[in-house]
C-alpha cells in the first residue's frame, strides 16, 4: 500500500483521521526520499517498535506478515533490548512532538530505513526520538479513540 509522507492517515477508512500523518508507506515503483538516518533514530525506532511494559506503539495488527514491499522479505525481524519482533504484522502510531497528532508506519518502516535506505521527514525523526517508553502509552485505545472522534 503506498501513501505519500505526510499525507493523511485513512487506510481502511471511509474518511481520514486528521490527527494522523502517514510516513513510510513505500511501494517498490515508486521513488522515495534516501539518505543515511542517525543509528541513535534507528536505535530508538527499533526500541518502540519493540515497546515495554506499559508501552506498545502497534496497530491494525493483522494475522499474517505483509512482506517487504521492496524486497519482498518476510522474515525481517528487529532485536532490541534483548526482546525481537517480527516486522510486517502491525503499523506503528508515533505521537508527534507537539503532542497534538500522530504519525502512522508500517512497522516494515525500519526495515525500509535501515536496509534500503529510507529518510523519514524530520518531524518523524524527532517524534520518534522524544518518545518516552517508560510513559503508558496504548496504540490500539489510542487509534479507537481518534477514530470514535471523527
Ligand atoms: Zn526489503
Amino acid at each position: 500500500m503506498f501513501f505519500n509522507d505526510l499525507s493523511l492517515y485513512e487506510y481502511h477508512l471511509s474518511k481520514p483521521v486528521k490527527q494522523i500523518l502517514n510516513v513510510g508507506w513505500l511501494d517498490g515503483g515508486k521513488e522515495f526520499t534516501k539518505g543515511d538516518s542517525p543509528s541513535v533514530f534507528c536505535q530508538k525506532l527499533a526500541s518502540v517498535i519493540i515497546g515495554g511494559a506499559g508501552f506498545d506503539a502497534n496497530f491494525n495488527r493483522i494475522r499474517g506478515v505483509h512482506p517487504c514491499d521492496l524486497c519482498g522479505d518476510r522474515e525481517v525481524v528487529i532485536f532490541s533490548n534483548g526482546e525481537e519482533e517480527l516486522l510486517g504484522m502491525s503499523e506503528i502510531l508515533i505521537p508527534n512532538s507537539e503532542g497534538d497528532g500522530y504519525f502512522a508506519s508500517p512497522s516494515m518502516v525500519y526495515h525500509y530505513i535501515t536496509v534500503h535506505s529510507y529518510l523519514p521527514p524530520e518531524p518523524f525523526m524527532n517524534a520518534v526520538l522524544n518518545v518516552d517508553l517508560s510513559k503508558e502509552y496504548l496504540a490500539d485505545d489510542i487509534f479507537d479513540a481518534l477514530l470514535a472522534s471523527r
